[in-house]
């Protein structure tokens, strides 16, 4: 969805929208890797303008499966997040770039009065994503052994789910 500035109004505009797993797929580059599966996101946003900078205050709810990293299995996940975006004309940008503090870094710049906003979900989205999911904090994951799924099944290997931290100060028990 494409925002143009100058239609902003000074009280500001609010915006309900919703994407689909289609409206990914077209955004993203085909040879760009997706490791997770997406159903859709509902964003809210309020939009207020200052002069010509634009800011973006708002929240999503992704909802995605994923794979655990522990268990392989695959498992719905609902991601809520805030964010906060700033949109300055670009015409500026070079007299700024002069003395980049913190704060600049943040800012996004638009051309020619438009302000795409798939872009600024599109990060939203692929920010929200954690790089080792869980389908549970209890997870047991699978037998090192055998390789059953140890959540919903037991095998005869003999070998509890070890924490790889506690199997390090095992080892280092038996050097003493
Ligand atoms: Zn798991
Ligand atoms: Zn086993």
């Amino acid at each position: 969805m494409k925002i143009n500035v100058s239609h902003i109004p000074a009280e500001g505009m609010k915006l309900q929208l919703s994407r689909d797993a289609k409206w990914l797929s077209d955004l993203c580059p085909p040879q760009e890797k997706i490791d997770f599966i997406f159903h859709g996101a509902d964003i809210s946003c309020f939009l207020r303008k200052i002069s010509e900078t634009v800011y973006v205050e708002g929240n999503t709810i992704t909802t995605v499966d994923l794979e655990c990293c522990r268990c392989l299995d695959v498992t719905t996940h609902i991601l809520r997040t805030d964010f906060k975006y700033t949109f300055a004309p670009s015409e500026n940008h070079a007299a700024e770039e002069m003395e980049l503090s913190v704060e600049d870094l943040e800012v996004s710049y638009y051309d020619n009065d438009i302000i795409d906003l798939d872009q600024m979900i599109f990060e939203q989205i692929a920010l929200q994503i954690p790089m080792k999911a869980l389908c549970a904090d209890s997870c047991k994951g699978l037998c090192p052994h055998c390789g059953i799924n140890l959540n919903s099944a037991k095998c005869t290997c003999n070998s509890e789910f070890v924490d790889e931290r506690l199997a390090v100060l095992k080892k280092l028990k038996v050097k003493h």
